[in-house]
């Protein structure tokens, strides 16, 4: 499956340079790539191709499956659940070994956001509650449930298996897949929550996001620190083995829409993470991707920001399946480049035939300077505690549908 053109957009090198000496590795990346390993990927994936094609699109660091919902490796932590189809594989520590001997830096992505149905029942203080103090399922995976960003999962469980891959393979960095994201926060009603709420709030939060609310305004200063907690919880545990490792998670794809305040994650982060892979819809406009970045630069003050893009139709229907056009991925690429951004490409599943030939190859960021005459200043508080009417679009959703008003 060909997906990209080559695009011709920034420059050319690819590697760091010598001027890179004594920066932190992560500030020197240029170019990543990730392949989202799916369960079944045991049973076909060629690693050395894969890594071949990293190389061939002159990529820095790859990111690579570790667990989390999924191991792709012989994890031995409880309710750790191991693919089904790993057999006598070790994906993970495959990958691993195969970019290092290509000189490329190693990511290993997990999620923390849901696990399985046995966590549940040996750990139900683990999982997010609904109201009605029922399990929440996840929408798209029916047999895998909410995790409780308060509870141990997030201070125990996690970190036992970062170590147990930090021992194994000690990875570059360790990546959150959907965590913290910067879209609305979300109330858990479990025990524990509870209780939390009744001590650091005097009441129940509303279920969504509700400005009006003085408990909401103070549950919002409550599950932001918590956020700085788990984070500096999680980077201090990717340090433990290799002091030059760092956590980071995954900022989100909600463009301007973001509900979380960036500056004290800004503060605390080494990476910036952006995760907005394309419009997501045909009235969404194509700079949208480089307004976010501003404001990701904004609040990292030169530390390193990154974005992925998807290989896949990321358009209304989302079809993960299908790829998405090249001219697409391409114009969403030079938007990232154009506000000091590094792209960061992403295949979900090792299926597809891959083939080189990537716009990636040809971006580089390294010193780029921003080109920019005018910034916007952009509140998070007031974009949280205030709601704002909605901006009239400019862009026709389609041709022969009305435009929006
Ligand atoms: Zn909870």
């Amino acid at each position: 499956m060909a997906i990209l053109s080559s695009g011709d957009l920034l420059g050319l090198s690819s590697v760091s340079s010598s001027t890179d000496a004594g920066k932190p590795w992560y500030s020197t990346v240029r170019r990543c790539g990730q392949l989202n390993f799916n369960e079944s990927d045991p049973l076909t994936v060629d690693i050395d191709a894969w890594m071949d094609y990293w190389v061939s699109l002159k990529v820095n660091a790859v990111m690579i499956g570790g667990g989390g919902i999924v191991a792709s490796y012989p994890t031995n932590v409880p309710y750790h659940h191991r693919s089904q189809y790993l057999g006598s594989r070790d994906l993970t520590g495959e990958a691993i070994a195969a970019a290092r001997k290509r000189n490329l830096r190693v990511i290993v992505r997990m999620d923390c956001n849901y696990a399985y149905q046995d966590a549940l029942k040996a750990h139900p203080e683990w999982f997010h509650r609904m109201p009605d103090g029922s399990p929440r399922l996840e929408l798209e995976a029916s047999y895998l449930y909410k995790t409780c960003l308060f509870s141990s999962y997030f201070t125990e469980q996690m970190p036992a298996i970062y170590r147990e891959l930090q021992q194994r393979y000690s990875p570059d960095a360790i990546f959150t897949n959907g965590w913290p994201g910067t879209a609305a926060l979300e109330v858990c009603h479990c025990v524990n929550c509870k209780k939390i709420y009744q001590e650091q709030t005097g009441g129940v939060p509303p279920a969504t996001t509700n400005a009006k609310s003085p408990v909401y305004r103070k549950y919002y200063k409550v599950y932001m620190d918590r956020i700085i907690e788990i984070w500096k919880l999680w980077d201090s545990t990717a340090k433990e083995k290799n002091p030059e490792a760092i956590y980071f998670g995954d900022l989100g794809g909600a463009g301007l829409q973001m509900m979380k305040d960036l500056k004290p994650i800004g503060d605390i982060a080494s990476w910036y993470a952006g995760d907005h892979q394309g419009r997501g819809g045909a009235n969404v406009p194509i700079w949208e991707c480089a307004a976010q970045g501003r404001i990701a630069q904004s609040v990292m003050g030169g530390k390193t920001v990154t974005n992925i893009d998807g290989a896949y139709s990321d358009s209304q229907p989302k079809w993960r399946h299908v790829s998405a056009p090249a001219a697409e991925i391409n114009l969403w690429m030079a938007q990232v480049a154009a506000c000091g951004m590094v792209p960061w490409h992403h295949w979900l599943g090792a299926r597809p035939k891959i083939t080189a030939g990537a716009s990636l190859q040809k971006t580089f960021m390294g010193g780029l300077r921003r080109m920019r005459s005018i910034s916007a200043i952009v509140s998070r508080c007031l974009r949280l505690l205030y709601f704002i009417p909605r901006a009239p679009s400019l862009f026709i959703v389609r041709k022969g549908q009305a435009k929006e008003s």
